[in-house]
């Protein structure tokens, strides 16, 4: 029978203070491998069309079924396309990718949200809008922005094709635990300034890789006043800065976006459950690998100029001269400058742009269209830039319809479209072409991302995004505002 001090503890011997990340850890470990990896189980297992078709046929292969088609969900998001998703879908290849999706959900029984269900999103949007991510979970998908899940206070990762049918077949990892760093965002942030910006800045301060080999807990006044939208986008780019994952420790504010969402517990069940995610937080006390501290107060809105996310300055700073870079890092500094066409030393502001892009998993949701739209009301969308909103779900769009804001950004020249990825990756007619500059609400700046090799990208907040639509230009939102 357990201690009511915790397990294997005797009354007068405290347990040790444990951070979240080793509690759900400790909580999902099957057993220690020889290679000093943990089999871990996986207590939700999201899927989608791009990554799922190669893991089904190698179950199909070694006649396995899936272990625990309860735990497992899929969407199809990626290949979606956003201008019309009556079926078949106009892409023949994407009807193909979509079909085999449907077949493999209803050989296995897995459920699926397709379009016609009114739930299809971004795979990172609906699981919690429809409450299947919960504190203290482990979570795993076949995409890299699993890492958003973290904001409830889940352990969640993305994995590999291969991997997808491990999860699939038996609901297991084979994992190293990463290290952890604690990340404190003091402060408060000011009008104009977002979620976005501070990833962006943690980003920009730690480096991409500088998150190798950590998970990194999200914690600090900022974090502590954002809303569970804002922590989403805040974990959403956890893998831009190389960590394995990146949590936020549960509270009251989870536990409110919780209640009453479709595969929340209900009833009795939602009070008990409430009892083991206060638990699962990291307790005081807890020991961390590494700590930073970012002063959210002093945050800009942020751009990214370059071509990965740890690239970025304010939007009222200068851009850098290679003289100030470090000269191990000048030869990429130098790359990146001509493959966007920028120069050194010189404002982003007032960078002109072709193309505007709000939407993605990062920001998607209706808090960041809310926003968008308070920014569109103030204008229209400049003669020369083709502007999209993307809703990241069907939810999303439903409730953004209720809100009137198609309207309003219809009226300011935006294009409201359907619900999918988008621009973000451009698996989908959503592309950008020739050496096309988008100002983008995404999460990756990568050369050629958003479909054209020679295509680049731009990240910041949607509200920026909006002022950027309207300006024509990079602009300071905080000037529309
Ligand atoms: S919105 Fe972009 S980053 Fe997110 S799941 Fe889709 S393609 Fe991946």
């Amino acid at each position: 029978m357990r201690r009511p001090c915790g397990p294997g503890y005797p009354r007068h011997v405290a347990a040790p203070a444990k951070s979240l990340l080793d509690k759900v850890w400790d909580a999902h470990a099957v057993r220690e491998l020889p290679s000093g990896q943990t089999q871990l189980f996986i207590g939700l297992h999201l899927i989608h069309e791009v990554t799922s078709p190669q893991a089904f046929a190698m179950l199909r292969e070694a006649k396995l079924p899936v272990r625990f088609p309860a735990r497992t969900f899929a969407t199809v998001d990626h290949i979606i396309p956003t201008e019309s998703q009556r079926r078949p879908l106009a892409d023949g290849l994407a009807e193909a990718m979509l079909e085999a999706l449907e077949r493999s959900c209803a050989e296995h029984a897995i459920r699926l949200f397709d379009p016609g269900s009114g739930k299809q999103g971004i795979v990172h949007v609906i699981g919690p809008e429809l409450g299947l991510t919960q504190p203290g979970m482990t979570i795993a998908c076949g995409d890299s922005h699993t890492s958003t899940h973290g904001a409830f206070g889940a352990v969640a990762f993305g994995i590999g094709t291969s991997q997808v049918a491990d999860v699939l077949a038996t609901q297991c990892l084979a994992l190293a635990r990463p290290k952890l760093r604690r990340i404190e965002v003091a402060g408060k942030l000011r009008p104009g300034v977002y979620a976005k910006d501070v990833i962006l800045a943690i980003i920009r301060r730690l480096g991409v890789k500088g998150g190798v080999g950590y998970a990194y807990e999200y914690a600090g006044p900022v974090l502590d006043a954002m809303s569970m939208e804002e922590r989403l986008t805040v974990c959403n780019m956890s893998i831009e800065g190389g960590a394995r994952c990146g949590y936020v420790n549960p509270d009251e504010t989870t536990f409110a976006w919780l209640r009453g969402r479709e595969f929340a517990p209900a009833g009795p069940a939602f009070e008990r459950a409430l009892a083991g995610w206060r638990a699962v937080a990291s307790d005081a006390g807890a020991r961390y690998d590494d700590r930073a501290l970012i002063d959210g107060s002093a945050l800009a809105p942020a751009v990214t100029w370059g071509i990965h996310p740890g690239q970025s300055i304010a939007v009222d700073e200068r851009l850098p001269r290679l003289a100030e870079v470090p000269a191990a890092e000048r030869a990429a500094v130098a790359e990146a400058f001509e493959f966007m066409g920028l120069r050194p030393g010189e404002p982003l502001a007032g960078t002109r742009i072709d193309v505007a892009f709000i939407g993605s998993c990062t920001n998607g949701r209706i808090s960041d269209l809310r926003e968008a739209a308070r920014v569109a009301r103030r204008g229209r969308v400049a003669s020369h830039v083709k502007a999209l909103v993307v809703p990241g779900s069907q939810a999303v769009a439903r409730q953004a319809e209720a809100e009137g804001l198609p309207e309003v950004f219809r009226a300011a020249g935006f294009e409201w479209r359907q619900a999918g990825c988008s621009m973000c990756l451009a698996m989908n007619p959503d592309k950008l072409v020739g050496r096309q500059l988008c100002a983008s609400s995404s999460n990756r700046n990568f050369k050629g991302r958003q479909g054209s090799p020679t295509g680049r990208t731009l990240l910041m907040s949607p509200a920026m995004v909006a002022a950027a639509a309207l300006r024509g230009e990079v602009a300071d939102v905080r000037e529309l505002l």
